[in-house]
């Protein structure tokens, strides 16, 4: 079995070759995330959709891949075998797997970060039960690839699930399992689910009738109706980002914008607007150790 399904590989996939068009052509391909990282900050928009730099994976999204990862299997599977039980010995497997895989080798955890990791990640299913039944829920798409292009944009992304209600109205769910602070602080919280919404309605002419964000942590579910003039003003801010890139792709101007945001940014560490605490703090540590010794014959 892959680490997560093959649908969620096939996605992956998808949205790295689709990152990939961002420096070489003239389409502003945007996801939910990409467009909340140009609001967070032009310059880690730059890292991640133009350098496309890598990342070393971090507790908290991996745990995140690996609950999707455990949903999304659970709903495979027929109604009566969705129980916690099922849904534990899931979680097994895929972080089975999820450990083997290469990508996930910077986590390091030792044998009790591990234990207490995957002590909350049981403790986000135990909880995603409490809010969900989910012997009683139909999904019609699951991880499901959607986009919608325009002559300036290809938004694109993933939508954790999709049902069709029985009048054929379309209810869209996104699984949160912790904070997101670039998606939560830059955009709001509805903003992903807002985007595919959009998405769905000028792709499929089908405008969603409700948004779910599923908190798992709290836990608490909370909805959304979309009107079409929420989508529209998305798609307004949408086009408004999108000629902001371009504009940033001409000039090759992509602005540092320091926040709070810059404590879980994985590029600090070679961000221009901290080039000067870095000579300060390489100052420093000259003038506390004194000159480099002398190497080599004299
Ligand atoms: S460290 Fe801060 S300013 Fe620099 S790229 Fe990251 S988010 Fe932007």
């Amino acid at each position: 079995m892959s680490p997560t399904s093959a649908a969620a590989l096939r996605n992956a996939d998808r949205l790295k070759e689709s990152q990939a068009g961002n420096s070489t052509d003239s389409l502003v391909r945007l996801s939910p995330s990409r467009a909340s990282d140009y609001k967070t900050c032009p310059q880690l928009f730059k890292y991640r959709a133009i350098d496309r730099l890598p990342e070393p994976a971090d507790i908290y999204s991996t745990r995140g891949t690996m609950i999707h990862a455990v949903l999304e299997q659970l709903y495979l599977l027929g109604k009566q075998e969705r129980t916690i039980e099922r849904a534990r010995a899931l979680m097994v497997e895929v972080w089975a797997n999820l450990k083997a895989d290469p990508e996930y080798s910077s986590l390091e955890l030792d044998p009790l970060e591990e234990a207490t990791w995957l002590e909350q990640a049981d403790g986000l299913l135990v909880n995603f039960f409490r809010v969900e039944d989910p012997t009683t829920v139909s999904p019609h798409e699951l991880e499901w690839w959607v986009e919608h292009q325009t002559d300036l944009t290809l938004l694109r992304g993933i939508i954790d699930r999709v049902e069709v209600m029985a009048d054929g109205e379309w209810v869209l769910s996104d699984y949160k399992t912790g904070r997101s602070p670039s998606e939560t602080y830059a955009l709001g919280s509805f903003f992903g689910l807002k985007f595919y919404a959009l998405v769905c309605w000028r792709t499929f002419g089908k405008m969603p009738k409700l948004l779910r964000l599923m908190h798992l942590k709290e836990p608490e579910i909370i909805t959304l109706v979309p009107t079409a003039q929420m989508l529209k003003g998305l798609e307004r801010q949408l086009d408004a980002l999108a000629h902001a890139i371009v504009r940033a792709r001409e000039k090759d101007d992509w602005r540092p914008r320091m926040s709070h945001m810059c404590n879980y940014c994985p590029h600090k560490a070679i961000c221009p607007a901290y080039a000067g605490e870095r000579e300060a703090a390489a100052a420093s540590l000259s003038a506390t150790t004194g000159p480099a010794p002398q190497t080599g014959a004299e």
